[in-house]
């Protein structure tokens, strides 16, 4: 179920020196809408990513989010990077606090929110993603699939507009790959906005509304999952497809 643009990169150019990684990017993410980002190694697939967060300012072209150009400093940016949930390989967690403690931190210090508000819907979010029972564990005591969860649920916890998640497992052993795509798989059905940064084609083909695949820093083509995968249109999406399938 998808509705109006809720991000919207138009004609986005971006260079690292003469580098040009990104190329007349446009990209348009429809509220409730799952964007699979496919593609090669340095194809140009974080660095969107980051531009949307603001992360990583952009050289030309425009970025808007919920209907309005990205924020350039101040309140507006910190409101807009609360707005934007981001998922890294690395999981980030905070090593001297608790698992709930770090799911509360963003809307606690950031928000001030209440802690006793922010506490139940820590709890909940750490129910839903499966380790409620952790919850006063420390990351280091938990797997790797645990810890992204966690980093999940942070996400979560600050009731983001959208989710952005660049390569979630691909630093996990391969039997934790499943219990973090499960949660993914998940928080699409119920209609999260999420753009999904993966080589995970198992993903791509079951939970993405539509599949994009970049290479050499431009969009190259996109399409729903199954019309990607039968029959892409791109010689570097077929020769990419050909060495992972
Ligand atoms: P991907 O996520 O597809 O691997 P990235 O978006 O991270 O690609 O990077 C695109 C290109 O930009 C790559 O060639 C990468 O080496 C380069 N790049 C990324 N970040 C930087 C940086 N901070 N400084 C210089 N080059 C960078
Ligand atoms: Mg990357």
């Amino acid at each position: 179920m998808t509705g109006e643009a809720l991000i919207v990169l138009e004609n986005v150019n971006k260079w690292f020196g003469p580098l040009h990684v990104l190329q007349d990017v446009d990209l348009s993410v429809a509220r409730g809408e799952v964007v699979v980002v496919i593609g090669p190694s340095g194809s140009g697939k974080s660095t969107p990513c980051r531009a949307i967060n603001r992360l990583e300012p952009i050289d030309s072209g425009t970025i808007t989010f919920d209907g309005r150009p990205l924020p350039a400093e101040g309140r507006a940016l910190a409101r807009l990077r609360s707005e934007v949930g981001m998922v890294f390989q690395s999981f980030n967690l905070f090593a001297h606090k608790t698992i709930l403690q770090n799911v509360m931190l963003g809307p606690v210090k950031v928000r001030k929110e209440k802690p006793a508000v922010v506490r139940d819907r820590a709890m909940g979010l750490l129910e839903r993603v499966g380790i409620a029972n952790q919850a006063d564990k420390y990351p280091a005591q938990l797997s790797g699939g645990q810890q992204q969860r966690v980093a999940i649920a942070r996400a979560l916890a600050m009731q983001p507009k959208a989710l952005l998640f660049d390569e979630p497992t691909s630093a996990l052993d391969p039997e934790m790959v499943g219990e973090v795509l499960d949660v993914m798989t998940s928080l699409a059905r119920d209609g999260m906005t999420m753009v999904v940064v993966t080589h995970e084609m198992g993903f791509a083909r079951h939970a993405a509304d539509r599949v994009v695949f970049m290479a050499d820093g431009q969009l190259v083509e996109q399409a729903v999952p199954e019309e990607f995968f039968a029959n892409p249109r791109s010689d570097r999406a077929k020769d990419f497809l050909s060495k992972i399938l």
